[in-house]
């Protein structure tokens, strides 16, 4: 392709496409990528780079990969739509597969983002509750630093200040407590105490609010996008034993930690808990096409069955379970059932913890957060003080990396000043090449930015 050419496209794109939240930058306009294979992304100039970031977190078994299309394909000529007020096979077997993971214990509501996924979830939960007999249960609880979508309800529940503020009012009953975040504990406090503590803000958040008003707490498992915050197992079992003290449904998103990031299927199955609905999208279909689903307890849906008292759940989406989404995500599960991704998402997860320890004597590097192939460096300016480093510092950090052919992301809280957390999120499916890559490339440029 010639320079002309190239060059059009990046005009084409400033004269026609609106970016996701990405500032308008004259100097630099977006990359445009035109091939992928594996773990790695072409640009349209030719130069290659190694997608540390699986996307937005989501392109698990990698890129290109032909079984994935094929699969779509032939879903699509056979039967291209039915909306999901009627069924098909696909949506039936992806269903049965998913409660395979889960005990059996779901139903399954599809849907088409992780946004949407919430949205439903923060539905079901109201109405299970005015259907049950506590209509006075409407509001959620979630973490500040947290994010959990882009729709008002997902954004409501969402943490972080300064993506809401220009778009409020937002909707009405959705509160945040504090994450536990122990590389900030108090000095002299245990994490495991420091957990327990960040646990009973759910507990005094209920009380304050009158107990009867609380529909659900909606977490990660792990905060992801707030800057990769992994909870001591204490807290989850301390969340879990309030929601059933206080009848709050635990609404789990797994949009980011589900299929093998952590290191299990589930990031939640780290942990003592159950939830009684569980988001997922992204990795459901390693974003090949758009899919989530809302995973639903067996026993909540009961209140949904009645159907002489018009107790049926009221809400539709068209594209919501597509046929061929359905059919490439049952064979999105199979490669990563055939290639060992959980399991390998979890010996990663050890190679990053051991060969990247020496960079927790790094002057700048104030804590290293690793669950699964997901990982969290947080910067700062001064290790005594855990000053967070300036966006200077990350930013190099990250450019550098990207010179040398690795995309990391960035990711914390603006507001609160902790925007300072390097994120790494890759395909599962990198092969050891890849992996030894991705460290070489990270230590070379923190050891060039002492
Ligand atoms: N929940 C979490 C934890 C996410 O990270 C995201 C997206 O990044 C969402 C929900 C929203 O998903 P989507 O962008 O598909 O609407």
């Amino acid at each position: 392709m010639s320079t002309i050419q190239t060059d059009t496209l990046v005009e084409r794109d400033r004269q026609n496409v609106w970016h996701h939240i990405s500032p308008y930058n004259e100097a630099s306009p977006p990359t445009v990528f035109t091939e992928a294979k594996g773990a790695w992304m072409t640009d349209h100039k030719g130069n290659k780079v190694l997608d540390g970031m699986s996307g937005l977190w989501c392109v698990n078994v990698g890129y290109g990969r032909e079984e994935l299309a094929k699969a779509a394909y032939d879903q699509m000529i056979k039967m291209t739509y039915t909306p999901m007020t009627q069924s098909h096979q696909p949506a039936i077997d992806l269903a049965e597969k998913l409660n395979e993971y889960l005990d059996d214990d779901y139903m399954i509501f599809y849907s088409n983002s992780g946004s949407d996924a919430n949205e439903v979830a923060f539905k079901i939960a109201r109405q299970y509750h005015q259907q049950n007999g506590e209509p006075s249960r409407f509001k959620f609880i979630s973490r500040y630093r947290a994010y959990h979508g882009s729709s008002m309800g997902a954004l409501s529940a969402t943490g972080q200040a300064l993506r809401k503020y220009k778009y409020e009012p937002l909707v009405p009953g959705f509160l945040h407590v504090a994450p536990p975040d122990s590389y900030r504990r108090p000095e002299g406090m245990s994490v495991e105490e420091f957990n327990i503590q960040k646990a009973q803000e759910f507990e005094e958040k209920i009380i304050w609010e009158q107990k009867e008003t609380i529909a659900g707490i909606i977490m990660e498992p792990l905060i992801t996008g707030g800057g990769v915050i992994i909870p001591h197992p204490v807290y989850m079992e301390k969340v879990q034993e309030i929601c059933n003290k206080y009848g709050v449904l635990l609404i789990i998103d797994e949009v980011i930690c589900g299929f093998g990031r952590t290191g299990k299927m589930f990031g939640h199955m780290h942990y003592k808990v159950k939830p009684d609905i569980i988001s997922m999208a992204k990795g459901l279909t390693s974003a090949y096409l758009p899919l989530s689903v809302t995973a639903v307890r067996k026993d909540i849906y009961e209140t949904f069955k009645k159907s002489e008292e018009n107790s049926h759940f009221r809400h539709v989406n068209t594209f919501g379970g597509n046929p061929a989404a359905c059919a490439l995500a049952l064979k999105n599960l199979e490669i990563m059932e055939r290639e060992n991704l959980v399991a390998r998402s979890a010996e990663l997860g050890k190679r990053l913890q051991n060969e990247l320890a020496d960079l927790n004597d790094h002057p700048h590097v104030g804590d290293i957060r690793i669950k699964g192939f997901l990982m969290g460096i947080e910067m700062v300016e001064d290790k005594e003080t855990k000053e967070p480093a300036t966006n200077e510092r990350v930013g190099k950090i990250i450019a550098e990396c990207r010179a040398k052919g690795l995309i990391i992301g960035k990711n914390g809280d603006t507001v609160a000043g902790y925007n300072n957390i390097l994120t790494l999120s890759p395909p599962l499916s990198c092969t050891d090449e890849d992996v030894d890559f991705i460290i070489s490339t990270i230590k070379d440029v923190l050891n060039h930015n002492t």
